[in-house]
């Protein structure tokens, strides 16, 4: 197969555009390509399948935003992990068309019936995790109000012995058209019945329990996976934990969003996490053992001599796991920080001026201190003839 487009460039549009600019950019590649305007051409087939696909992507804020975090892989093999990944199989393409193929093409594309099974929606939530949690993965329990389909009417909402009649306004259909004349041809809208609210029946006697709506809500507990490697503001998808279809629809999916605590040492950006450590003076100049801290625990690392401050160093695999590929982690980035001795004693002061003349400075420390005047004064002035001549 070859390599698949990019979506935004299939339809032509920037990676900010709104959804009006990207419908307006697929019903034009839509008209164009239709296999209804170009019969038998295998090519504009294949070009209207491909805008399909990818205006039904980046038209979905959760597939989109999949999309924008994975890019293809979002939907391949189930997805990233179970988490965010979303499948085309439960698409539903009569939606896209239902929309405006309905408008573009006379109507004769769609007539989605409203007294089909419909799935239902999804609902969602949201769950706190720690750094932690979200690196390794954990169980968290919840509990949401879900919709159940009422025992006592059997989801109809008419109460026990009556049941709904057939609404007189759309004769069941649940839609109004309404037929016109323009310049694509004969134009078909098509709108929702306003008696029956597209259901196509109307409930004279309606059930005691649900009060017509068809469905009880209840407190339920559900245990949710978190997958290791999960970062902030993903989400993970639970089939059929949503709200129930109606007319024998699926129910739609639970959508669990991931929100993580920020940790007090720990920064983390996709797979690899970073942080800081101090090392002392003699350990930056003499090298030695440090003790750092990752998810993992302590870890003890060897400060080569001579380090230099804001030195960064690596600690392989103690990043955060992959989503995609839970054998693959992230690294661990330490930036070293050599913390400048403070509040010496008069010991230490006198070690260092020692330290100082050893190194070659005559008078220990007040002759740096003199010399670093004399530079600057220097500087100044050369600063000073510099703008004078200008
Ligand atoms: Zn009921
Ligand atoms: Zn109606």
């Amino acid at each position: 197969m070859a390599e698949k487009r990019d979506y935004y460039e299939v339809l032509g549009v920037d990676r900010n555009a709104d959804d009006e600019t990207l419908k307006h950019a697929y019903r034009k590649l839509a008209k164009k390509y239709h296999p209804d305007m170009n019969p038998g051409d295998k090519v504009a087939e294949e070009k209207f399948k491909e805008a399909t696909e990818a205006y039904s992507v980046l038209s979905d804020p959760d597939k989109r935003r999949a999309y924008d975090q994975y890019g293809h892989a979002a939907f391949e093999n189930g997805g990233a992990g179970g988490a965010g990944g979303f499948d085309f199989s439960g698409m539903d393409m009569g939606d896209i068309f239902g929309d405006f193929f309905g408008d573009i093409f006379g109507g004769g594309r769609s007539s989605r019936n409203n007294n089909g099974p419909q799935r239902g929606s999804n609902l969602r939530v949201v769950v706190h995790l720690t750094f932690e949690e979200a690196v390794f993965g954990c169980t968290k329990d919840l509990e949401i109000t879900l919709k159940d389909t009422c025992r006592t009417c059997g989801g109809s909402g008419a109460k026990p012995g009556t049941s709904p009649e057939t609404c007189p306004n759309c004769h069941g259909t649940g839609q109004i058209r309404h037929t016109q004349q323009s310049m694509f041809g004969m134009i078909q809208n098509i709108e929702t019945c306003p008696q029956c609210g597209g259901s196509g029946k109307i409930i004279r006697e309606k059930c005691p329990d649900c009060h017509g709506t068809g469905y009880t809500s209840g407190r339920k507990k559900i245990q949710v996976a978190v997958p290791a490697g999960i970062d902030d503001g993903q989400s993970i998808r639970i089939r059929d934990k949503g709200e129930p279809g109606v007319n024998g629809g699926p129910r739609g999916d639970l959508l669990v969003q991931v929100v993580v605590a920020p940790h007090p040492i720990f920064q983390r950006d996709g797979v690899n996490i970073f942080s800081t450590a101090p090392i002392t003076f003699a350990q930056a100049a003499l090298g030695g053992d440090i003790r750092i801290n990752t998810v993992d625990g302590e870890v003890v690392y060897s400060v080569k001599p001579g380090t230099q401050t804001d030195t960064r160093i690596r600690l392989r695999g103690k990043g955060v796991p992959s989503l995609h590929n839970k054998n693959v982690r992230g690294d661990q980035y330490v930036t070293l920080i050599v913390q400048t001795p403070t509040g010496l004693s008069a010991e230490a002061k006198e070690a260092l001026r020692e330290f100082d003349a050893a190194c070659g400075n005559r008078d220990g420390a007040d002759n740096g201190r003199e010399k670093e005047g004399k530079k600057k004064k220097t500087f100044r002035e050369k600063m000073k003839e510099k703008f004078e001549e200008d």
